[in-house]
Formats: C-alpha cells, structure tokens, sequence
C-alpha cells in the first residue's frame, strides 16, 4: 500500500476553472513529490447540480494539462449502495436521527435548537441528520493554515450536518469522507472554503473507526469583489489552448519557483514536483487574483 494517497474531487456543475486547476496541481505535486499517488473522484452526488458532459470535460482538461489519475475514476452517484450501507451502520449505533426542518424554517430560527434529536420522526419525507455534540468536535493541525479550532455557535444546525436529503441524495459532506476512507486516502489538499467542515468531517471518521487523513485547506481564490472563483461566480472556464501558461500561473498562486521557458507541459510539472515546496504556499484563507 502507498504511504502517500491525494486526491482531487472536482463537483461536475461546470467546466475547470483557475480555482479547481490550482487545487489539482497543488495535490498532484504534493504527491508526486511524496512518491504518492494521486486520484480523481468525481463528486456528482448532487445529480441535481450536475451538468451533463461537465465530468468528462473536467477530465479532459486535466489531462491536457498532464494531470492522469493513478487510478480508476470513481464517480459518486454510482455508489449510493455503499452510502446506504454506512448509514444503516451509522443508524445502529444510535448516531444519527429524522430531521423534518425545511430550509426555510431553518433560515427562521436564528438559533436553531436541535428540536427534531429529541422527536423521534418517522423517516417518510424527513432528512437524516448526524448528531454532533459541540464539545466532540475535534480541533486538528492543518498543514497550511496551522491549528484549527472548532468555532463555537449556539446554532445546533451548524454542527448537525444532513447526511441525507429529504430528497433522498446523499451529502457531499458524507459521501466524501466514505469514499476517502475506502480510497485509503492520507493526504487531502483543497480549497479553505470547506475548512469550517472539516472538523465534523474528522468526527464521522471518527464514528466510522477510520484514521483520518492529514488535511491541507489553500487560499481560496477570490476576485477583487471578495467573490470565491466558482462555477457559481462564473468564473471563466481556463482555456486549454494554454495549458502551459496556466499552469505557470498556478505555480505563481501557489508561491513556487518558475520554471525554464520553452520546455514541455511534462517537463514543467517535472521541474514544479522537484521544487516542490507546500511550506511556500501563504498560511491565509483568501488569496485576491484578477481574472
Ligand atoms: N467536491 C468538492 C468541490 O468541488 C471538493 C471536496 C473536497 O475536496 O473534499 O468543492
């Protein structure tokens, strides 16, 4: 087994964007530089978000940019079966509960009160929630932005996460941690957007008698209007037509050495893998890039 498993877990709700390819580069040249190997896992367990043809596109470019995952891609929507299993596990030992608040109600309740642990509701129509006491959130040491501590919130709804929609999907939150335990993943790099998460990510892993990865949360990329660069924002899709370049670009954001003119795509990312350097990378939530 390798000591080194990264991964990247693009969302197929739009073409690749700079902030995604930044997040794949990072990961790959962390693990190539640790000898690792590096996955792509496709996350389109919100089949209502995802956009036809957007998961082999995401696929296409990487390659274009001489990123190939090291092993067979895994989409999630073809592993509901599995989730199920976890949650009927997770069901057992009394960890999770029926939550029949709409996301209305919860926008109502300033403080939301964790009414529905207490209510035993039936499972037609409702959400499952995983039930998290504040106090067993664990705090963890992140490789770029330091010591992270849970932030404390009298808002029960923060911590209580929905591991399945009352619409029957499943959770990004959930999913992607089962999916890394059975990927035997060691090492996640992403963007800090999901840092607030990671802590009851670590919990469920936790619950599952799993270890849990080393995480690295990035910068996240945002413009100068303070907006994340997201397929949400419309942030434009990179062009493959230079995939040098953007690259280049990347190595820039991620505050690492440039590399010679006039050498291949191969030979870039050889030069970025034995540069490598994650220390480099600024420990701060935000990074402001024109695009
Ligand atoms: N699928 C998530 C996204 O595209 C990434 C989640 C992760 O890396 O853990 O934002």
């Amino acid at each position: 087994m390798k000591d080194y498993v990264g991964r990247f877990a693009p969302s197929p709700t739009g073409a690749l964007h700079l902030g995604s390819l930044y997040t794949a580069i990072a990961g790959f040249l962390d693990a190539k530089s640790n000898n690792g190997s590096w996955l792509i896992r496709i996350e389109d367990i919100d089949e209502t978000r995802a956009v036809p043809d957007a998961a082999q596109n995401i696929i296409k470019t990487l390659a274009i940019h001489g990123l190939h995952s090291d092993s067979k891609i895994i989409h999630q929507s073809h592993r509901k079966d599995r989730y199920q299993q976890v949650l009927e596990r997770l069901f057992k030992k009394n960890a999770l509960f029926y939550c029949k608040c709409s996301r209305k109600q919860l926008v109502e309740y300033s403080h939301y009160s964790g009414r529905c642990r207490e209510l035993s509701l039936p499972s037609e129509g409702n959400a499952i929630r995983l039930l998290i006491e504040q106090s067993s959130l664990p705090g963890f040491f992140d490789g770029i932005q330091g010591n992270i501590a849970p932030q404390p919130t009298e808002d029960k709804n923060v911590f209580d996460f929905i591991v399945k929609r009352r619409d029957q999907f499943f959770s990004y939150l959930f999913s992607c941690v089962i999916d890394d335990i059975d990927q035997k993943v060691t090492h996640i790099i992403r963007g800090a957007d999901i840092l607030d998460s990671t802590p009851k990510q670590l919990l469920l892993f936790k619950h599952l008698e799993a270890s849990a990865p080393k995480f690295f949360h990035l910068p996240l990329l945002i413009n100068e209007n303070g907006q994340k660069l997201s397929k949400q924002n419309l942030s434009p899709a990179i062009s493959e037509a230079t995939a040098r370049d953007n690259i280049l670009d990347v190595l820039t954001l991620l505050n690492q050495p440039t590399p010679p003119q006039n050498i291949t795509i191969n030979q870039t990312l050889d030069f970025a893998i034995s540069h490598w350097n994650i220390n480099k990378i600024p420990m701060r939530r935000n990074l402001t890039v024109d695009f």
